[in-house]
């Protein structure tokens, strides 16, 4: 309930004069909702321009439904201007994958290329449990991740992010060992060309992954197996905020990045999800936002854009109403923090209502 209350927040950032450091103000000029459930949710459909990033800036995308095709989602990428593209090979909370690529995939790949596309990463099952033990769920999620690692490169995936998993009560040493033997068989039976995505968790029922020490445990574990260069992992913005991590100013944002180079480098930080949250700081939910618009703000989703030590990290948002017009709006908000815009324009409430089915939001629970 604590997103109704923002709907009709106004949130802009203002440059104070003779300084660099942006000061943010948010009022609340009503009590939202007033457009009702019912209100249409689309944004506009054709975006006023197409953007247009400097080589300098990071690849900058969304995760993009493909139930309209490989090549609608391609299509639509390029004509909002994103430079990259995560997609679901399947259906996310199904463990049944479809035995070929759809037939167009080629056409998709040379299509990316060719309109410079240049990451594309597939999100794994929600299913996927590497912490579990309990069987057939255990081997079904080895199985089901090497599968996913095996078929990216038919979709031209450089990442298959995934997330990490739960243990299930057995307790956080019994789950990072489990999690060290499945990563370990994962690398060494995929492709030498798809990297591995180890996606941080908000650390709600039970999740492992959603401190920084435990992902460089993680990485520990796995040692010097083959395909280990592989391994790589994912900072979702929204899962750091459940977990604790104050990131909504610049110190907090930067900090996180400066631990996890100290922990694990840079070089591994393969994908940041740039998603703000509906939920509490600590609260170990998992609520996606649009940017810029929850309880983490602009300014220090902003400093991740903007810092220099990631500009060979992907950033993929998976905010809501994505196939409804508003992956062009958040694209756009993206880019005017990337710039360093002074302020973000006011989001309508119709915004804040937009269809569930499209808002990426945490997996069902784990088995
Ligand atoms: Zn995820
Ligand atoms: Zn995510």
């Amino acid at each position: 309930m604590a997103g109704r209350t923002r709907s009709a927040a106004t949130i802009a950032i203002r440059a104070t004069k003779n300084t660099t450091s942006p000061t943010l103000s948010t009022s609340v000029s009503g009590s939202g909702g007033s457009g009702g459930a019912m209100a249409r949710t689309l944004a506009r459909s054709q975006p006023r321009r197409r953007l247009t990033w400097p080589e300098a800036a990071p690849p900058v995308g969304l995760h993009l439904g493909v139930a309209l095709g490989l090549m609608r989602a391609a299509r639509r990428s390029r004509q909002i201007g994103a430079r990259a593209l995560q997609i679901f090979s399947d259906n996310p909370t199904a463990w049944r994958r479809r035995p070929e690529p759809p037939p167009n995939a080629p056409e998709f790949i040379a299509y990316c290329a060719r309109e410079g596309i240049e990451t594309i990463a597939i999100h794994a099952s929600y299913l996927i449990n590497l912490a579990g033990s309990s069987e057939p769920f255990a081997s079904q999620s080895r199985a089901g991740l090497t599968y996913e690692m095996e078929r990216a490169p038919a979709y031209g995936a450089s990442l298959v992010n995934t997330h990490i998993g739960s243990h299930r009560g057995v307790g956080a040493d019994v789950g990072l060992r489990r999690i060290v033997e499945s990563v370990r068989s994962v690398l060494e039976a995929s492709p030498v060309s798809v990297r591995l995505v180890l996606e941080n968790s908000a650390g709600g029922g039970d999740q492992l992954g959603s401190r920084i020490e435990e992902l460089a445990a993680i990485l520990d574990g796995v040692g010097g197996v083959a395909g280990s260069d592989r391994l790589a992992f994912c900072l979702d913005t929204a899962h750091l905020w459940g977990a604790g991590y104050d990131i909504s100013s610049e110190e907090g944002a930067v900090a996180v990045v400066d631990r996890f180079d100290a922990l694990i480098g840079l070089d591994r930080l393969a994908l940041i999800h740039l998603n703000d949250s509906r939920s509490a700081l600590a609260s170990r939910m998992d609520r996606h936002e649009h940017v810029g618009a929850g309880q983490i703000g602009p300014v220090g989703l902003g400093a991740l854009l903007r810092d220099a030590r990631l500009a060979q990290t992907t950033f993929v948002m998976e905010t809501p109403g994505a196939d409804e017009g508003w992956d062009a709006v958040n694209l756009r908000r993206a880019y005017l923090l990337w710039s360093g815009a002074p302020e973000l324009p006011t989001l309508p409430p119709k915004a804040f209502h937009t269809n569930r089915r499209s808002t990426r939001m945490g997996p069902p629970p784990a088995r």
